[in-house]
């Protein structure tokens, strides 16, 4: 076999595409990393803002899955970073001027339901019994069947999650009384994407709720750039190298290399890898399906968010969409094609937690709604008037902002298709089987020297890097199989 320069290549520097080439390297083989924009981390980066000493971030800012990632803890990620947790991580408001918290602390979340309580309690309970190896079970490519070797699988608390979790948000819902619990779990499964109507959407309520008990939902001080900044340190540490602002066309284009991984997703993959993949397979990836789109604004604000609820300030991420059933109706319009009135809004508050990110005076925040997928309108006025509705007074603050809708998303990352957030739409199908069902696992490509490790793998969006982590584990076999062939050779 010809010698090649790297054994692998990764093209895509996210999260995932940064995750796998650390794994890689650190199990000693040449890693090469070629990023298409200036800038590397996706999903990571953070930018200047509109005025010079703020900073946004581009988009992931609320990170709890990449503080519980086993693999980011396996490599000692967390130590390297400097951690905000807001005292709640979640508010959410209602029109009466009243808010419901989301505390790490189970017992004070459930104090805040009222006569829903002990649901609660019972609900959550039996996942943070052994949550850790529980959330570790639950983003394996095969729940209870691949783990972390470090965390045996909780099979009680993975049948709970399983009973509870496998059906739709409304139907968990409707098991609580107080509006203040149905709200609550609707905001949380709302961030699936899903119709609040349709399997698995209640899951995302669990994962998201059991994240928020187990490490909070914390953000990174001075921006989540932070975080891929020590994960381009790892890299280098290992001896692993990246290439950006070199956007890849064509295979032609990627040194020769034993593996190419793919931090991309299917429709982009497709468009580079071209005739070599059979047709069979090209069909499937065809298939993929992608969710709404998002339409975010970032705010530059004279002072923080004024909320009618004060409890709102406590918390770097507040759920904007009254009741549960408004939240459906939003969400429900949005996947049907179209722009609800009162769009289910999340906005997130980080200077009111980082002071780092602004100047003295200056407070910066950002929120985002659904919108339809490649939604061409334009949504700041919905998503302003939904801040003012809990936060009068919010529009009078704004000394300037930036909007950016599916169109402009996907400008400035071509994984975004359409303004898609998770790299394709979580349904029951696509969440294991993600690109395609075959060939298994879904990392794996008909080539056996090309694979997929972006989030269009299990276990999905977010940050996290165990897609990168998980594809890394099938290149590797892959690479020891060619090593086999290569000693042969040369004996
Ligand atoms: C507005 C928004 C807010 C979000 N908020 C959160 C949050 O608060 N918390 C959270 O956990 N997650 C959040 N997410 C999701 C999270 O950012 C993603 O799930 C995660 O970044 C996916 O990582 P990835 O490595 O798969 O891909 P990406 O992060 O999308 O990285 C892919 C990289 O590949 C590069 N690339 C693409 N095509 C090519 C090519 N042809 N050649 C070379 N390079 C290429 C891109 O430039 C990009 O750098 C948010 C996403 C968005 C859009």
């Amino acid at each position: 076999m010809r010698q090649s320069q790297w054994d692998a290549v990764v093209v895509g520097s996210g999260p995932n595409g940064l995750a796998a080439a650390i794994a890689l390297a650190r199990n000693q083989r040449r890693v090469l990393v070629l990023e298409g924009q200036e800038r590397i981390g996706g999903g990571l980066r953070t930018d200047p803002s509109i005025v010079p000493g703020c900073r946004h971030d581009h988009c992931a800012t609320v990170v709890p899955l990449a503080a519980a990632s086993p693999f980011f803890r396996a490599i000692g990620l967390p130590e390297r970073l400097v951690w905000v947790r807001s005292p709640a991580a979640l508010a959410h408001p209602f029109d009466d001027g009243s808010a419901v918290l989301l505390w790490q602390d189970l017992e004070r979340t459930a104090d805040e339901l009222g006569e829903d309580r002990g649901r609660y309690r019972a609900l959550f309970q039996p996942l943070l019994e052994r949550g850790d190896a529980l959330l570790a079970t639950l983003l394996s490519p095969a729940p209870g069947v691949i783990r972390f070797p470090e965390f045996p699988v909780p099979w009680s608390a993975l049948l709970h999650f399983a009973r509870e979790g496998t059906r739709s948000a409304i139907h968990l819902c409707q098991q609580f009384r107080t509006e203040q619990a149905r709200a609550l779990l609707a905001g949380l499964a709302a961030h699936s994407t899903l119709p609040l109507e349709r399997v698995p959407s209640a899951a995302f309520a669990l994962v998201l709720a059991l994240c928020a008990h187990l490490v909070g939902w914390p953000l990174l001080r001075g921006g989540t750039a932070q975080l891929a900044a020590r994960l381009i340190d790892e890299l280098a540490a290992w001896g692993g190298r990246l290439q950006s602002g070199y956007p890849v066309h064509r295979l032609t284009e990627i040194p020769p290399a034993r593996a190419v991984l793919l931090d991309l997703v299917p429709k982009n993959a497709l468009a580079l890898v071209g005739q070599r993949w059979p047709r069979w397979y090209r069909q499937q990836l065809a298939r993929f399906r992608h969710g709404p789109g998002v339409f975010k604004i970032d705010w530059l604000l004279r002072d923080e968010i004024p909320w009618r609820a004060t409890a709102c300030a406590l918390a770097a991420t507040v759920h904007l969409g009254g009741t549960a059933e408004e939240i459906a109706a939003a969400e429900r319009a949005v996947v049907n094609g179209r722009m609800p009135e009162r769009p289910f809004v999340i906005l997130v508050q980080p200077s009111q937690f980082d002071q780092s990110r602004t100047l003295a005076g200056v407070a910066v925040a950002w929120g985002y709604c659904h919108v339809p997928n490649g939604w061409q309108g334009d949504a700041t006025d919905v998503i302003e008037r939904q801040v003012e509705r809990f936060a009068p007074g919010f529009r009078s603050r704004i000394l300037a902002r930036r909007a950016w809708g599916p169109h402009d998303l996907e400008m400035r990352n071509p994984n975004l298709v359409g303004g898609d957030l998770g790299a394709g739409w979580p349904t029951l199908r696509q969440l294991f089987a993600r690109p395609s069902w075959w060939p298994w696992p879904p990392y794996r490509t008909p080539d056996p020297a090309l694979f997929f490790c972006s989030a269009s793998t299990p276990p999905g969006g977010g940050v996290h890097g165990l897609c990168g982590y998980w594809a890394a584990r099938w290149v590797g076999r892959w690479l020891q199989r060619l090593d086999r062939v290569d000693r042969l050779k040369s004996t």
